[in-house]
């Protein structure tokens, strides 16, 4: 395989852009290679720069849940576009996609849209702070809510993928205020309440943990968190910006069946445009301004090609359950696969799979259930099978801890040749 294009357009990259990519994971550092640039994408393929072609399993990191370049939301964008591209005041098809989003989530009787997950996330903070009046939030550590100074504390992704799970540049003020908690540990949230009783204003949660690689949640691990915090007074935020639309119609809270006070949407939601939103209960949204003192905005927010792109998208999910049954049976196929390749060559390897959320640890431990049991994995290991599924055709995430995502654009030879692939990577191993 010959990738020479992409390493010269790295080496240009990085004189103009730090590190080379405007998003760290990008740089395929922690897998010991130049990233790949790509060229353009299809349904269930990517090509990079020198013309090879690798059936995609990142979708843009989860937001391509229809497949790359889906011809109905191409004509939704060119549709709007032709109509000009932002206008800075309001529009239809901004409260059609609120009315869309409340249908879907059961949770959310008001959304606001902004640009990104981390919007999403910061803007739901200052909410629950300003709902409850008080100042202090709970997050769980190996859990990622965008890059916003609250969460870089103990944060997942692209952060504990390159070991720097919290940064230079939060101040110790801002640090303070965010507790961490052990995912899948109600007493290590416990604790904290009883620690900073009447100060804690919110605990924000993936619930299905997928930035320290898929972590499903404990049976009453997302029941516990929804009555702590009612006990306390504090509000629950479900950080649904992978989980939304991908478990379920309704996300992750459909999924399981517990509903949060507040919502934060992303990826999938703009339909491969850059869209976050966040939602919830009326009392608590309508604390926004203009309604409310609680301030924030966007220039961009609402973007016309954005909802164009997002909605088309929502609805075509909206269709029909069959979308999400095929879903979870090709990612079925999945795991068996990837559970009977290092059964056979006797590789140790836990699968952990919620939905089309998949993550293969190379650990021995028993089951992957925590951060500290995430941490066991063999990242070399990874980096190994990594670069040898490339060459066979396969793009996986450059990271042990993010997901495998399936995509409805998958088809029973994809999925084959990701399982035969790996078989190749993990002989490789021995
Ligand atoms: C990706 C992600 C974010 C951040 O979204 P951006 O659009 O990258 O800002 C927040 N929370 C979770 C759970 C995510 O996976």
């Amino acid at each position: 395989m010959q990738t020479s294009n992409s390493s010269k357009a790295f080496k240009e990259a990085k004189k103009v852009i730090p590190g080379g990519v405007n998003s760290p994971v990008r740089a395929f550092k922690s897998v010991g290679c130049d990233p790949l640039f790509i060229q353009r994408a299809k349904g269930s393929h990517i090509w990079d720069i020198d013309d090879n072609e690798y059936i995609d399993f990142v979708s843009s990191w989860g937001p391509m849940i229809l497949g790359h370049a889906h011809d109905d939301v191409l004509r939704a964008i060119n549709r709007a576009a032709e109509k000009g591209t932002s206008y800075g005041a309001p529009t239809l098809i901004e409260t059609e996609m609120a009315q869309q989003i409340v249908s879907m989530v059961p949770s959310i009787e008001k959304v606001r849209m902004v640009n990104s997950g981390t919007e999403a996330t910061m803007s739901a903070i200052r909410l629950a702070r300003g709902f409850t009046g008080r100042e202090k939030i709970i997050k769980f550590a190996g859990c990622y809510h965008g890059h916003g100074d609250s969460f870089l504390i103990k944060a997942g992704s692209g952060a504990i993928t390159l070991g720097l799970p919290d940064s230079p540049g939060v101040t110790k003020y801002t640090a303070k205020d965010t507790l961490t908690a052990n995912y899948n540990d109600l007493d290590s949230v416990e604790e904290l309440f009883k620690q900073q009783k009447g100060q804690i204003a919110a605990v924000i949660v993936e619930p299905v943990a997928g930035n320290m690689g898929v972590i499903p949640p404990n049976k009453n691990f997302l029941k516990g968190l929804r009555g702590i915090t009612k006990q306390e007074g504090a509000l629950l935020i479900f950080d649904e910006v992978i989980t939304g639309f991908r478990l379920s119609q309704g996300g992750a809270q459909q999924y399981f069946n517990v509903m949060p006070d507040i919502t934060t949407l992303g990826k999938i939601i703009g339909g491969g445009l850059p869209v976050g939103a966040y939602g919830g209960r009326a009392e608590i949204m309508d604390l926004l301004a203009p309604n409310g003192p609680v301030y924030q905005a966007g220039t961009l927010s609402g973007n016309p090609l954005a909802m164009s792109a997002g909605l088309t998208m929502l609805k075509i999910l909206n269709q029909s359950t069959a979308i999400y049954d095929e879903l979870e049976a090709m990612a079925a196929k999945v795991e068996a696969g990837l559970k009977s390749n290092a059964a056979d060559l006797n590789i140790p390897l836990v699968i952990n799979r919620v939905g089309s959320m998949i993550t293969a640890f190379f650990t021995s431990v028993e089951k992957v259930s925590s951060f500290d049991e995430a941490m066991t994995s063999d990242a070399k290991r990874y980096a190994k099978v990594f670069k040898a599924s490339l060459k066979n055709g396969i793009y996986m995430a450059p990271s042990q801890f993010e997901c495998l995502f399936i995509s409805y654009a998958h088809t029973t030879d994809d999925i084959e040749q990701l399982i035969s692939a790996n078989r190749l990577a993990l002989e490789g191993l021995k």
